[in-house]
């Protein structure tokens, strides 16, 4: 592991006690605009794990047996926490991840909504007195916490994911075990210590960083963890899948996007760009709802080709933490040159290359992981990028002649996240929104996400969905009770 003496040395939260990794290990985690060490994180493993699952197994007959309105007093002192401390969470989410300050803000708000939402949601989470037709019997449901959950988070919203599944989980009576990505670990921990200030009961959050096969394998063998909600690439989730089957596990899986977004030549151009660009180049375009496929019907291609390419242009482009800057890096190096693989491809098979299409020169940028906003038109179906998510600034323009056919394109790949409509003729949008095979649709709207909506995917993009009051249903089982009643 690396060492950096010079970076604030993290700990992990294991019931209610910060403490190091149980083999003394540590890693460095860097600042992709910079290079810089942000902080030295606990290099943990399945003994960690394992301490963990045991103080969220004990925790749990304490926490699922408070009443919903108490377990909800504590989510909104959390809240409070947060708000109240958003300024520096939002520098730790930038300094570490990259991103702007302004999406980081972004991040916090919706995991403030989450608290505070879900706090009040699990209220609301109560069972059925069900009609009998047998005499002398009454039947009731009742929604119990599923137990001890294990989440798995990605680096790419490292603040808004915790508190997806954390705020749900912990509102329905269930107690967690999470483990960050490790490019996002210090944003983890610092948010452990917003928990630990709001004072939960010890082992009703805990947080291990560290090596991730151990980690999640003790998510998947241990029986004590009821449940496993995941957040991450296709891959990683077949993965976690195939371990659960062993077990029977319970699992939620929010899994990779290759969101296509339709501009038909009926819709308002202006605010469609705006639109367009603003999905596109969130996060440097690495947001599993980001634009990845972006057909153009082909009277407007030209025209959307070229004012894209202008805003891309145009775009400040820096540290995230820096005044007006638009965009930030990639999360690391081998991002960025998954990226260039991908134009490369594309650029060989006859996409034209209308704005960047290389990584940002000069000297502000060269300690950091920065690709150009870039625009391609043209792209051929048979690029690689089509069928892969780009996770990166790239928008990658295809023509299309008519709706139908814009329809099979949307659908053609094994992905369905989201998808994007853009016309002013509302017959069409929900014919096309009908037959889009995506958990999600916007149409003339980009942003997806609310603590009150259902967010996921269909396909390989995930099963289960978060937010929403299926949000919670995640976290809950139903319970039959069948009572005799006697005269
Ligand atoms: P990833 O490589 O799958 O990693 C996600 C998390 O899984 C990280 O914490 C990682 O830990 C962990 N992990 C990796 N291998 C593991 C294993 N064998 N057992 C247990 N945990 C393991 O994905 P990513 O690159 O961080 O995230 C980007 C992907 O997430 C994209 O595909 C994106 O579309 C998707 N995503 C989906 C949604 C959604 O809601 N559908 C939201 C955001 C992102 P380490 O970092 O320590 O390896």
């Amino acid at each position: 592991m690396t060492q950096d003496a010079g970076a604030p040395l993290a700990a992990m939260f294991i019931n209610g006690q910060f403490q190091q990794a149980q083999g003394g290990e540590t890693f460095v985690s860097i600042n992709p605009a910079n290079g810089q060490p942000v902080a030295r994180i606990p290099f943990g493993d399945d003994r960690d794990a394992r301490l963990a699952v045991d103080a969220a197994a004990d925790a749990f007959p304490v926490w699922s047996r408070l009443s919903a309105a108490v377990r909800a007093r504590h989510l909104h002192r959390v809240a409070d926490i947060l708000e109240r401390r958003r300024g520096e969470m939002a520098l730790v989410i930038t300094s570490e991840e990259g991103k702007p300050l302004h999406e980081a803000q972004g991040e916090l708000q919706l995991s403030i909504d989450s608290l505070r939402w879900y706090g009040e949601e699990a209220r609301r989470a109560y069972g059925s007195w069900i009609p009998d037709p047998v005499p002398g019997r009454r039947l009731l449901t009742q929604r119990d916490p599923v137990g001890v959950c294990g989440a798995i988070i990605p680096w790419n919203v490292p603040c808004g994911m915790i508190f997806r599944k954390a705020a749900p989980a912990l509102a329905a009576g269930c107690t967690m075990v999470l483990k960050p990505a490790e490019a996002t670990s210090y944003v983890a921990l610092k948010i452990a210590e917003v928990f630990a200030e709001a004072d939960l009961p010890a082992g009703v959050i805990n947080f291990v960083t560290g090596k991730a096969s151990a980690i999640g394998n003790v998510f998947l063998t241990d029986e004590r963890v009821r449940k496993i909600s995941f957040t991450g690439s296709t891959e990683t989730g077949r993965v976690l899948l195939r371990g659960a089957a062993d077990h029977i596990k319970r699992t939620s899986m929010e899994l990779g996007g290759n969101a296509p977004v339709i501009l038909f030549e009926d819709c308002d151009l202006d605010a469609s760009l705006r639109a367009v660009a603003a999905l596109k180049f969130l996060n440097a375009g690495q947001a599993c709802i980001g634009a990845n496929r972006i057909y153009v019907q082909s009277s407007i291609h030209d025209e959307v080709g070229r004012r894209l390419a202008d805003h891309a242009r145009q775009m400040k482009v820096g540290e995230g933490s820096l005044p007006g800057v638009a965009m930030g890096p990639l999360v690391d190096m081998k991002a960025v040159e998954k990226v260039e693989e991908l134009v490369g491809d594309a650029v060989r098979k006859g996409a034209s290359v209308r704005a960047g299409g290389s990584r940002m020169q000069g000297e502000a940028y060269e300690k950091g992981s920065f690709y150009a906003p870039t625009v391609l038109t043209e792209v051929p179906r048979t690029a690689r990028m089509h069928d892969e998510e780009i996770f990166g600034p790239v928008a990658a323009l295809y023509a299309f002649e008519t709706e139908e056919q814009a329809v099979e394109l949307a659908n053609d790949v094994p992905y369905g996240l989201s998808a994007y409509i853009f016309t002013e003729n509302m017959d069409r949008a929900i014919r096309v929104g009908e037959r889009l095979e995506t958990g999600m649709v916007g149409i003339n709207e980009i942003r997806l996400g609310a603590a009150e909506a259902p967010f996921g995917g269909v396909k390989m993009s995930g099963i289960g969905r978060e937010g929403g009051r299926e949000g919670l249903d995640e976290y809950l089982e139903t319970k039959l009770l069948a009572i005799r009643v006697k005269g």
